[in-house]
């Protein structure tokens, strides 16, 4: 007798094979790189391979409202031709696309990458507060020209601004160091949840996260890594005009409302 061919394979059941081979590679590594950061990537990564049989919520943007390109909700309030709703919202999207990026391409983990976006994703889970802190250019060159260009910590050749302790921009709170004694203070000082109590909400994040992980293709154009760069000057252009438009509407009424 003669077999049926095996029905083909979907591009969610695709996708979520590239999930969990992400997974074990990124365990693989993990094993030997027992940091608290990288804790992030796994969890976000076992929750997507999860929820990756389960289908996620869809996100609607419509390219020509102000939406969000990450969670959908009006950006009227924050600015009308920025394509994000909030800060938070722009650097969610960046963290997406980037695991979204390394599972797509089945990038190897190795200690560095996970680190490095584990870093990232656990500023944004546990406190909430944005990864980066810009520095001025000029501040930047003056930290290092004040600091010899050499790490205030181990006197390697510094590589990057440390705020001291809270997020101001000023002098005095920035000192130069090089990127391994940083990330040491940094896990260091590490904290899981900014209030402790509530472990509940870095869940909840992660969850969230891993949902837009998850679908098989990316819940919104913001997700795309493949496109987004070149495409999110095209999204700009096309809202400015619309917010535009709709200013010069709301002029003409105001003016014949004056009049009348
Ligand atoms: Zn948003
Ligand atoms: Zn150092």
């Amino acid at each position: 007798m003669r077999r049926k061919a095996p029905p083909p394979e979907s591009a969610a059941d695709v996708w979520l094979g590239k999930v969990q081979r992400s997974l074990e590679s990124a365990r693989a590594v993990a094993t030997d790189t027992p940091a608290p950061e990288v804790k992030f990537v796994l969890r976000a990564l076992a929750l997507a391979e999860l929820l990756g049989s389960g289908g996620p919520r869809s996100i609607i943007v419509r390219l020509d409202e102000p939406e969000c390109f990450t969670c959908g909700k009006s950006t009227v309030a924050y600015s009308e031709a920025l394509l994000h709703c909030s800060f938070t919202c722009q650097e969610v999207g960046r963290y997406v696309r980037d695991l979204r990026k390394k599972v797509e391409f089945e990038t190897p983990w190795d200690a560095d990458l996970l680190s490095g976006l584990g870093s990232k994703m656990a500023h944004w889970v546990s406190t909430g507060r944005p990864y980066r802190r810009p520095v001025p250019r000029k501040t930047r060159d003056a930290v290092f020209a004040r600091d010899g260009g050499r790490c205030v910590v181990c006197g390697k050749h510094a590589t990057q601004i440390d705020h001291k302790l809270s997020d101001s921009a000023d002098m005095s709170n920035l000192q130069a160091m090089c990127a391994d004694c940083n990330r040491e203070k940094f896990r260091a000082r590490f904290v899981p949840s900014a209030d402790g109590s509530k472990p509940e909400a870095v869940g909840d994040k992660l969850s969230y996260f891993a949902e837009l992980v998850s679908a098989p293709s990316p819940l919104t154009p913001g997700f795309d890594h493949a496109t987004w760069n070149v495409k999110r000057k095209e999204y700009a252009r096309l809202r400015k005009r619309k917010m535009l438009n709709l200013n010069a509407r709301l002029d003409e009424v105001k003016r014949r409302l004056g009049k009348g």
